[in-house]
């Protein structure tokens, strides 16, 4: 059995929902954590070069980021099989046979390990975490239990952060320092919408074009599947009458059901990869249900070949729309919108600024 004590992490698909939870876990193994670099043209260009083309994009630059780890040096891969979350809520066939997938597209020597978690067939996540342990010559219980305990207290503290308005980087960077800091939210902004997107999609900012940021230099406040919890996700597809399948279900349809039941939101973004079957149901799921609330609602897909420029002007016009929207409303309402500077002429008026 190969004794070594580090591990790479490709900073892709998973990784940007649970790695909260391996940073605890293979801390508290004793393993060292190898993380890829973050998703640049070349990283994705090597992906590509691997796999089919109609692959979709996320899966490509999976591959350019095990690629980069080997280019690194690294002997051993984390490439996790994630069959099912909970009984019967599956994720698509492509994460389902990840390390099917590295193995033919990739055809250099690495040791992968490959653990499973397939709640529908009976394999848990204490299984899924045994399997990891074992793989190191890990077979203490009491070592493997404390370190799934590390995993949890980074991963829970990591959410509670983002759950009160800490950016994705922010929270990370903190909960595997071990520190829970919170931000007063100190500017308020005229416009909100809520992005419906995997977190392997929005929170690389390569792949997203730095979306979040984008709308924050608009003025438009955004939210995402770390503001909801999962029970109030799971509740709102209820509400719309829907059911859950996908196992990233509650990230997408479930946090889009959420803030458009409550009314929370002006708009609604949806950001996927071409040629995604799960997320063309999922969507096209919301937008019957938007249609029917007339809630404003854009549909970005990316892939490789997708031009900034575009994505731009896309994003501009669907914002320019929801501020002309919420000026009629308001208007309408008689509270009258106007530009900071003009405040004083409307004395007797009730007065909302927006920040443009
Ligand atoms: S859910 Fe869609 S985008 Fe994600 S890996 Fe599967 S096919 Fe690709």
């Amino acid at each position: 059995m190969n004794q070594t004590k580090t591990i790479g992490i490709p900073r892709a698909l998973s990784y940007y929902g649970n790695y909260p939870f391996y940073y605890g876990f293979f801390s508290g193994l004793g393993i060292e954590i190898i993380l890829s670099d973050k998703t640049t043209t070349a990283i994705i260009n090597k992906g590509v070069e691997r796999v089919v083309s109609d692959t979709c994009l996320p899966i490509k630059v999976f591959v350019g980021h095990v690629l980069n780890l080997l280019e690194k040096g690294c002997e051993t891969i984390f490439v996790p099989s994630l069959q099912s979350s909970s009984y019967k809520i599956n994720n698509c066939s492509k994460i389902r046979g990840l390390p099917e997938i590295i193995r033919n597209v990739i055809d250099k020597p690495f040791r992968m390990i490959e653990p499973t978690i397939d709640k529908t067939e009976g394999i848990s996540f204490k299984d899924f975490c045994n399997d990891i342990a074992h793989n190191f010559d890990i077979y203490d219980e009491n070592t493997i239990s404390s370190a799934i305990k590390a995993g949890w207290d980074v991963y829970n503290n990591f959410h509670k952060m983002t759950a009160l308005g800490v950016s994705y980087e922010t929270a990370l960077k903190n909960a595997i320092e071990r520190k829970l800091v919170f931000e007063p939210v100190t500017d308020v902004k005229p416009i909100s919408v809520v992005i419906m997107a995997h977190g392997y999609n929005l929170f690389d900012e390569r792949i997203s074009m730095r979306l979040i940021k984008k709308l924050e230099k608009m003025g438009v406040k955004s939210y995402t599947s770390l503001n909801v919890t999962k029970e109030d996700a799971l509740n709102s597809i209820r509400e719309l009458g829907e059911i859950q399948y996908w196992a990233n279900e509650l990230d997408l349809t479930g946090t889009a059901a959420y803030y458009m039941l409550n009314n929370k939101v002006d708009g609604i973004i949806a950001l996927s990869a071409f040629g995604c079957g799960p997320d063309s149901l999922m969507v096209d799921e919301i937008q019957y249900h938007a249609k029917e609330r007339k809630m404003p609602m854009i549909h970005l897909t990316i892939d490789e070949h997708t031009g900034e420029a575009g994505f731009v002007t896309r994003l501009e016009a669907f914002v320019d729309m929801l501020i002309r929207k919420k000026r009629k409303l308001l208007e309408e309402r008689k509270i009258i919108a106007i530009p900071q500077n003009r405040q004083n002429e409307k004395e007797n008026t009730k007065v909302l600024t927006f920040g443009y």
